[in-house]
C-alpha cells in the first residue's frame, strides 16, 4: 500500500489542468487563433485529467478508441510482484491495462520461466489506470492493450521500489538498429517467439535488425514472424500490442499485419538504415493531423462522467473544461 498524499497528487493534477485553462477559453474565444494553439491546450488538458488518475473506474473493462487515442474502462492492475514477473518503474503508476492484458502477461511470464534461462519478465509500462494519452513517452498504450517488456533478462532477485526507478533495461542493438549486439541470445527469440505465437496478441514491435535476426536463426514453424513488425526504438524492450476484446465494438483495430513472414521487408529497413536515402521527406506540420487531439472517448456525460458506478474522468469542473474544449474542437 503506498503511502503517497493523494490529495495533493490531485491539488497538483487541477493546478495543472488550471493552467491549460487559459489557453482553452482564448482558443474558444477566438476562433481565428492558430489551430495549434488550441490542439496544445487539449492535449495539455487530456494528458493532465488522464495522468491524474490513482486507479482504475468501477466499471466493467472495455477499451475505447484506438491504440494511440483513446482510454479504458474497468483497467486492472498488474501486480508489482508475481512468481515470475516484477512490474518496473512503480512510480508512472502505469501498471494498468484490460484484465485480459494482465492474464497475458502473466501467463506469457510464466512460459518465459519454463522455456528460457530467464526467471520471468520485468514488465515496463502497460496503460495508465484510465488509459488515455500521458505527460510523458508513448503515443499508444491509451487503452490497456499495449506493454513493454524489457529485453533484460529477469533474474530471481525481487528488486525493492527504489531499485526499480534506477536499474535500466539493456540495449540489444548495434548499428543503429541495423543488428542485434553480443547480448543478444537464443532465449531472446525465444522470448519473442513465446510472445508472438499467443493469439491474444495482434503485433508487437521490435528493432528491425532484432527482426532479421530472428528471420535468419528461426528454424520450424516461421509463423509468428508476421507479427513481429521491426520499429524504431525499441531496443531496449519490445512492445506487445493486444487484439481489441471480443465483443468491445468501441475498441479501435488496427489492419492486420500484411501476409507472410514479412522478413524481405525488414531486411529492407536494415538496408535504409545501413544505407539512408538522400533525402527523407520531412512530413510537414500541416500534414501530420487535422484531427482533434482529444482522446477517442464517448463525450457522453451520462457514461462518461457520473455513472452509477462513480466518474469514470474527472470530476464536475474536469468535466465542464472538457465538454467546453470538445465543442470548441467539433
Ligand atoms: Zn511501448
Amino acid at each position: 500500500m503506498r503511502v503517497e498524499p493523494i490529495a495533493f497528487r490531485y491539488l497538483f493534477a487541477l493546478t495543472l489542468f488550471a493552467s491549460a485553462l487559459p489557453f482553452a477559453l482564448q482558443a474558444q474565444t477566438q476562433s481565428d487563433r492558430p489551430q495549434a494553439r488550441s490542439d496544445r491546450a487539449v492535449t495539455v488538458a487530456a494528458k493532465t485529467l488522464f495522468g491524474a488518475a490513482e486507479i482504475g473506474s468501477k466499471h466493467a473493462a472495455e477499451s475505447f478508441g484506438g491504440y494511440a487515442k483513446g482510454c479504458l474502462a474497468g483497467g486492472a492492475a498488474l501486480p508489482e510482484t508475481g512468481p515470475t514477473w516484477q512490474a518496473m518503474r512503480l512510480s508512472r503508476n502505469r501498471n494498468w491495462g484490460q484484465p485480459i492484458t494482465i492474464d497475458y502477461l502473466q501467463d506469457l511470464s510464466s512460459k518465459v520461466s519454463q522455456n528460457t534461462s530467464w526467471s520471468g519478465l520485468y514488465i515496463g509500462d502497460i496503460s495508465q489506470p484510465r488509459g488515455g494519452p500521458m505527460l510523458s513517452g508513448h503515443a499508444s498504450h491509451q487503452i490497456g492493450l499495449d506493454a513493454d517488456i524489457w529485453l533484460r533478462p529477469k533474474t530471481d532477485r525481487i528488486l525493492t521500489r527504489p531499485e526499480r526507478e534506477e536499474i535500466s533495461s539493456i540495449s540489444m542493438r548495434r548499428a543503429s538498429g541495423a543488428y542485434t549486439n553480443d547480448r543478444w541470445t537464443k532465449d531472446h527469440e525465444t522470448v519473442l517467439k513465446l510472445a508472438a505465437s499467443d493469439p491474444r496478441v495482434a503485433r508487437i514491435f521490435i528493432f528491425p535488425g532484432a527482426k532479421v535476426a530472428m528471420c535468419k536463426s528461426a528454424r520450424g514453424d516461421r509463423s509468428w514472424l508476421r507479427k513481429i513488425r521491426p520499429w524504431y526504438g525499441h531496443h531496449y524492450h519490445f512492445h506487445v500490442r493486444l487484439r481489441c476484446p471480443e465483443g468491445q465494438e468501441n475498441c479501435i483495430a488496427q489492419a492486420p499485419p500484411p501476409l507472410g513472414d514479412g522478413c524481405k521487408e525488414a531486411v529492407g529497413l536494415v538496408n535504409r538504415i545501413l544505407t539512408p536515402p538522400h533525402r527523407t521527406r520531412m512530413l510537414s506540420r500541416a500534414n501530420l493531423s487535422r484531427r482533434s487531439p482529444w482522446p477517442n472517448c464517448p463525450n457522453n456525460a451520462a457514461r462518461f462522467y457520473q455513472t452509477s458506478e462513480g466518474p469514470l474522468y474527472g470530476n464536475h469542473l474536469q468535466y465542464i473544461l472538457w465538454a467546453r474544449i470538445r465543442a470548441r474542437q467539433n
